[in-house]
């Protein structure tokens, strides 16, 4: 067992987590699981006007939902805390000094104002500003000025930002272990702010930082922070510490395949974008989603086993997952391939869990029928429900009998005869002793069979009756489960409305 791998997911607490968020947390989780490594939450949160109350909480409930929580992070010490960037600030302000001591870093006091004039006079001339080597001799910074100057606008307090000095030639050369060789040219890299003036230390910063003195091993995120891989190398070197590795996760696109998965995209294709609700936002754990489904579902979304199998447990994925099938390309986010991983772990539940399931989404709605009656319709509804809700929502005749007939349906089952093949089964459904599936399922075929008139004329308008349509299990299951007074109420019914006109237009009643 290596227990040197340690990796972090380390989301900023800016909102709820989307499910490209949970799936770097996903990785991140197999990666480490699979060495004996160590998954470590870390909160990103030093962007102080970007910050959401409840939204740290929101995270940690979610991982904890999807069954990977994390063994690091707020509240779980293991000796590298604290986990949330806001409180370790004084260990930022003591590397940015560092750096600026050692003239890797510089005090730049140009306001936001004459750098947005700078950039509209760029513009004007169709090129782009950027703070580098280029320019930053002519700009208001520490390398521009005389020492002295540089220690009065300190002293005076004017608000200043650190930048990182990136280099004027060169290259840098990075393997990443999704994407293979990357060569990044210095020349076009900007002078990143790494602290600002409100004392906090820009993303760049606080992550190389914290990377390194959490012993993190190996970096797993989203293919958006690609382009600040190359300053992140750079200052991993100004520091004098040996980088992790890095794999960058293809991003998730929209249905289309089209651009990346947007909230937008879930709310008009109706599908939730978050594991859990937030905000009147739908949420696939209130949508009645497995948390394994969902694993499942995200697991598959970038990354591949190389075989058929298509449906993993937790444990067979971290069996299963290694970084090098990741794949580069994005992953098309399909809304009824997660419906379908949901209906694949619905089948492996008891009758009992699906019951627990129901009566946990129903709340205090309650349940249509006593526990025992619930059981049986479970069993006989599970086959074709995706969600636990499926059962109760497409059960209606289990309860009800039907309040009109399907119209295409009677024209071609309901001929002028049948009227009288319904009231000869009415008669069987009164008279059988056991009103059990299988002995009314005898009576009614050895009478068909007795009679030479085929089991279609008879059993299709049989289930129209009972029905209301060709849908449902078993025919002879559903008769048994309504009883038999409602059966042969149904029937009745049936016999009164469609009688022996198969003509019939409206047939609502
Ligand atoms: N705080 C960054 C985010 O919100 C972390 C990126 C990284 O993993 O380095 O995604």
């Amino acid at each position: 067992m290596d227990n040197t791998v340690r990796v972090r997911f380390a989301p900023s607490p800016t909102g709820p987590l989307h499910i490209g968020g949970l799936r770097t947390a996903l990785y991140n989780y197999l990666f480490a699981k699979k060495q004996g490594g160590t998954f470590i939450l870390r909160i990103e949160d030093t962007d102080q006007s970007r910050f959401v109350a409840g939204a740290e909480a929101y995270i940690i409930e979610a991982l904890e939902w999807c069954g990977i929580p994390f063994d690091e992070g707020p509240g779980k010490e293991g000796g590298y805390g604290p986990y949330r960037q806001s409180e370790r600030s004084q260990l930022y302000k003591k590397h940015v000094k560092d750096l600026i001591e050692s003239g890797k870093a510089y005090y730049a006091f140009d306001t936001p104002e004459s750098l947005d004039g700078y950039r509209k006079e760029h513009e004007a001339k169709g090129k782009t500003f950027i703070y580098n080597w280029h320019n930053r001799l002519k700009l208001d910074n520490s390398l521009a000025m005389d020492p002295s100057e540089t220690e009065a606008k300190l002293a005076q307090n004017v608000p200043y930002v650190v930048r990182f000095k990136a280099p004027e030639k060169g290259s840098v050369a990075l393997n990443d272990l999704v994407r293979g060789e990357i060569n990044v040219d210095c020349s076009v890299l900007d002078d990143k702010v790494l602290f600002k003036s409100d004392g906090m230390p820009t993303y760049h910063l606080a992550n190389v930082v914290d990377d390194h003195h959490m012993a993190i091993s190996h970096i797993i995120r989203g293919e958006e922070w690609l382009p600040s891989l190359a300053l992140h190398q750079l200052l991993y070197k100004a520091m004098g510490w040996e980088p992790p590795k890095f794999a960058h996760l293809p991003l998730i696109l929209k249905p289309t395949g089209k651009g990346k998965l947007s909230k937008r995209d879930g709310e008009t294709g109706g599908f939730p974008v978050f594991p859990l609700s937030w905000e009147g936002s739908a949420g696939y754990r209130e949508n009645g989603y497995y948390p394994e489904a969902v694993i499942n579902f995200l697991a598959m979304l970038g990354w591949n086993p190389g075989t058929e199998q298509e449906v993993f447990t937790l444990e067979e994925l971290v069996h299963a997952f290694t970084i090098d099938r990741v794949q580069k390309g994005g992953a098309r986010f399909d809304p009824d391939k997660t419906v379908w991983y949901n209906q694949q772990f619905l089948q492996l539940r008891s009758d009992a869990q699906l019951l627990d399931d129901i009566r946990a989404q129903l709340g205090n709605n309650g349940l249509p029928a006593e526990e025992d009656k619930m059981l049986e319709l479970i069993s006989l509804m599970r086959e074709r429900a995706s969600f636990p809700l499926d059962i109760v929502e497409k059960s209606d005749y289990f309860f009800r009998p039907p309040d009109s007939y399907a119209e295409k349906v009677v024209r071609k089952q309901w001929k002028p005869e049948t009227g009288d093949y319904m009231a000869s089964v009415k008669e069987i459904l009164e008279s059988v002793t056991d009103f059990r599936a299988e002995v009314i399922e005898e009576a009614v075929k050895s009478w068909i069979r007795e009679k030479e008139l085929g089991f279609g004329k008879v059993l299709a308008p049989l289930r129209l009756a009972i029905v209301g349509d060709l849908k449902g299990p078993d025919l002879f299951s559903i008769i048994a489960f309504i009883g038999r007074e409602d059966a042969t109420d149904r029937l009745k019914k049936a016999i009164e409305s469609l009688g022996g006109r198969h003509n019939v237009t409206n047939i609502d009643f």
